[in-house]
């Protein structure tokens, strides 16, 4: 059975390593050139952490780990007012949690299907038809191929939904808030912590990443959804919006890279009441973004390709079986992470200096050891996958 898979991201690859790995032959199409890394880091923990093992990924994962002892919250100064210990993470997660950057585990994950998985970069769809045999797909160089099913692994900003379930605005939900990041020299000696710096709702957040000597700026302020900010702008709305901040942010801003390669963007969720129509499915953020405050979209995107490969081959010949049970087991696990992704939104960024004061004073008493099975029961951080 041919599937094609639109998106090589995390979600996608790790569908096509899957598929694969049960006998079918998944083609995978990918929007960037091949070889892209770098990003942002990412937590990796519970769902995420629990597939990696099943591939024999967490050996190479671990070489690209990156240093993060704590979460240290500081003030316009510098001066720390809170700090989360790593150990917290943990204890919550009740397993191993490992921070990596997003094109590590990207890179990792196309290390499996290498050779084994037709990938075709710079390649995306542009139509889709559906029968009863099969679907026909259109790619952008004009090119018409049939496959057995289609699965939308292509983001936030999924074509697939695009093309098979209607625009965006009828599933996006914005969270009231903007975010972009970069690469930039560690000029500030960071060490093995990550920094947090909030004023009047905005915030600055720092860290290294695997490779000597760079650190990963993010920034994240409170806006209304605008859609997408034109690259040659993004550098410019950070200073205007990131103004009068203290600690090192000025200097953050002049290290910015002149080429505008900066990652900008909404903090939208998808929400959808399904999954799947005819031939086509969706997977991973094209179907259930939860937004970074979550921290668990790589989990999901893993655990959701893990399963519906599983239920493919589990209901074999019967896609509307398969594609029922997947969406069964995880359209509530992803739901439930959402819901609780708007819930810290709401509080994230405070406007005030009260508000951020009163922030710091929780996240002192989150630090403690005793709040860590509150945290798991809010969070539902444990792997899904823990029954079977
Ligand atoms: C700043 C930031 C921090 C985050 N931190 C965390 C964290 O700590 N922990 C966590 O679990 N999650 C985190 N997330 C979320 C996590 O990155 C996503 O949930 C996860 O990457 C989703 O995987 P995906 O494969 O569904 O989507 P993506 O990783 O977005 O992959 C989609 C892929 O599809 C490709 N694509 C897009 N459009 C097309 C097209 N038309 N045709 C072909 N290909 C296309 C893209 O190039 C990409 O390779 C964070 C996200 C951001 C932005």
């Amino acid at each position: 059975m041919r599937i094609l898979i639109s998106g090589g991201g995390v979600a996608g690859l790790t569908l096509a390593y899957w598929l694969h790995h049960r006998g079918f032959t998944p083609v995978v199409v990918e929007r960037s050139p091949e070889g892209q890394v770098g990003g942002y880091g990412i937590d990796f923990f519970g769902t995420g952490y629990d597939i990696a093992e099943r591939m024999g990924l967490v050996q190479r994962l671990e070489q690209g780990r990156i240093p993060a002892d704590s979460v240290a919250f500081v003030n316009e100064a510098g001066r720390v007012r809170a700090r989360l210990e790593r150990r917290l993470v943990e204890e919550v997660v009740e397993g191993p949690s490992l921070p990596v950057m997003h094109g590590t585990l990207e890179q990792a994950l196309a290390g499996t299907v290498n050779g084994n998985v037709e990938i075709r970069h710079q390649q995306t769809i542009t139509e889709v038809r559906q029968s009863d045999d099969g679907v026909a797909v259109t790619f952008a160089d004009g090119r018409e191929e049939d496959f057995d099913l289609l699965i939308g692994a292509d983001g936030v900003h999924s074509a697939t939904r695009r093309l098979v379930f209607g625009p965006e605005r009828d599933y996006a939900r914005h969270l009231g808030y903007h975010l972009a990041c970069f690469p930039l020299p560690d000029d500030h000696e960071l060490g093995p912590t990550r920094f947090h710096y909030t004023s009047q709702g905005r915030q600055v957040v720092v860290y290294r990443t695997d490779r000597p000597g760079e650190m990963i700026a993010l920034f994240l302020y409170k806006a209304r959804d605008e859609g997408v900010i034109p690259r040659a702008a993004r550098l410019a709305r950070l200073r205007k919006e990131f103004a009068g901040m203290g600690w090192i942010t000025p200097r953050l801003l002049d290290g910015a890279p002149a080429d505008a390669s900066i990652f900008m963007d909404s903090m939208t969720q998808i929400v959808m009441p399904g999954w799947h129509h005819g031939r086509v499915a969706l997977v991973g953020d094209a179907c259930g973004c939860m937004t970074l405050v979550s921290a668990q979209g790589v989990s999901m995107a893993m655990g959701g390709a893990y399963l519906l490969a599983k239920a493919l081959h589990r209901h074999l010949g019967d896609h509307r079986a398969a594609f029922a049970e997947y969406e069964r087991r995880m359209l509530p696990e992803v739901a439930h992470r959402q819901r609780n992704a708007r819930a810290v939104a709401r509080t994230l960024i405070p406007s005030t200096r009260l508000g951020t004061s009163t922030q710091n004073l929780v996240m002192r008493l989150l630090a403690r050891k005793v709040f860590a099975p509150v945290l798991r029961r809010r969070f539902g951080a444990g792997s899904i996958l823990a029954a079977g």
